[in-house]
């Protein structure tokens, strides 16, 4: 039994043209037909361990022809090789018929030991046959979906040169590099006008990843608008908000805007993908700020807004402090409780994000007057007092 598994067993794992030599295996397949091991010399080799019968692979799929029809456009000199984790023959031919690169011919055994010395564990896996390629499945398929091509050749350093650009990205916040790329420097109006970049400029901008399918966002979006059409109500444009969408189509992403009155990336662009990642969105509605030196001043812009409105801008720490501090002593030269005229009960001083004031019927925020008994709040101003005399 000291046949080709015995000897392959010495061979560098990274050299699988000596291991496939070792291992009886005499050529490989294309979609055309048979091609020789030497077709992979000089290359840089992926192996794509899959099953016909496996959902996430069949997803991945898709992906990483896009990678590799791209790589290649790149004139990247790479192969993939896929070897397949299917029960059969029939298996193995559907798989490999979605596939434009090359395969192992179908042989159960052979598979086995592959999969051995690789110590694949779950599929698909990616595999890059270089030294420090990245061995972890999970980070190669994370990877993939979060870079693209740019991950390539999928080595460890390049994930972490990505990761550092990433970073210097998002503390530098510099507008053209984080929502322009080489094919596009502008965003879409509502109107689908296209707007330079470069007039956001000095502005204070909100990065808005949303998407039309969740009502939190949708309930955002209503606050959002309110507060952009205050501060820009004059002639200072001082405040622009850009919509990154994670809308699940096209057409949402135009029904998601048709509420909006501000700026858009495309929705057909890799700058939305690229957002998301750089500043780790993981849930949605966020709202990031960044300043007019393009510094970012807030990752809960969402809070800020919502809590403090128009007033909190620019939404700087400092603005909040001066804001809460300035609520503190109003609150603080206002009764505990008060008895109005118009009331039947005592009214209790309260801190309220949002209320309607039932005298004046107008939205109020902050300091309330408001009744324990029945559902009713006054604005500190609104409430007449009942004079000492009359009560007496
Ligand atoms: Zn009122
Ligand atoms: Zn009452």
């Amino acid at each position: 039994m000291a046949g080709p598994f015995y000897e392959a067993k010495f061979v560098d794992r990274h050299d699988i043209m000596k291991i496939f030599a070792a291992e009886g295996v005499e050529f490989l397949l294309s979609c055309d037909g048979k091609v020789p091991l030497s077709s992979c010399n000089g290359k840089t080799i992926f192996l794509f361990f899959s099953a016909n019968w496996c959902r996430p692979c069949k997803t991945i799929v898709p992906l990483l022809v896009e990678l590799y029809d791209a790589l290649k456009k790149k004139g990247k000199s790479l192969e993939i090789i896929f070897i397949s984790f299917d029960h059969d023959e029939s298996g193995f031919d559907q798989h490999f018929k979605s596939m434009p690169w090359l395969a192992v011919p179908f042989d159960a055994n052979l598979h086995r030991r592959l999969i051995n010395r690789y110590q694949v564990h779950r599929i698909p896996s990616f595999v890059p046959l270089c030294s420090d390629g990245i061995t972890n499945e999970e980070d190669m398929i994370g990877c993939i979906e979060d870079y693209g091509a740019e991950a390539f050749p999928f080595t460890n350093k390049r994930l972490q040169e990505l990761k550092a650009i990433d970073q210097r990205k998002r503390e530098e916040a510099n507008l053209e590099e984080l929502l322009a790329h080489a094919g596009r420097n502008f965003l879409i109006s509502g109107d689908d006008g296209k707007v330079p970049i470069s007039e956001l400029t000095g502005k204070t901008i909100g990065l808005y990843f949303c998407a039309d399918w969740s009502p939190p966002c949708r309930a955002f979006t209503v606050q959002l608008t309110d507060v952009y059409n205050n501060l820009n109500a004059g002639k200072d444009h001082c405040f622009e908000v850009v919509l990154i969408s994670t809308d699940r189509d096209l057409g949402e992403f135009n029904v998601n805007r048709s509420s909006m009155p501000w700026l858009a990336v495309p929705y057909l662009d890799r700058t939305r993908h690229d957002l998301c990642r750089i500043f780790a969105i993981k849930g949605i509605p966020v709202l990031v700020l960044l300043g007019p030196e393009g510094k970012v001043i807030s990752m809960n812009g969402k809070f800020v807004v919502s809590s403090y409105g128009a007033e909190a801008f620019p939404f700087t720490d400092a603005r909040i402090r001066d804001l809460e501090a300035a609520l503190r002593k109003e609150g603080e030269a206002l009764p505990r409780e008060v008895e109005d005229l118009k009331h039947e009960h005592v009214l209790k001083l309260e801190m309220a994000k949002a209320y309607v004031c039932d005298f004046c019927k107008k939205q109020g925020k902050f300091w309330a007057f408001s009744c324990d008994v029945c559902d009713y709040d006054l604005h500190p101003s609104c409430v007449e007092k009942v004079s000492k005399d009359e009560s007496l």
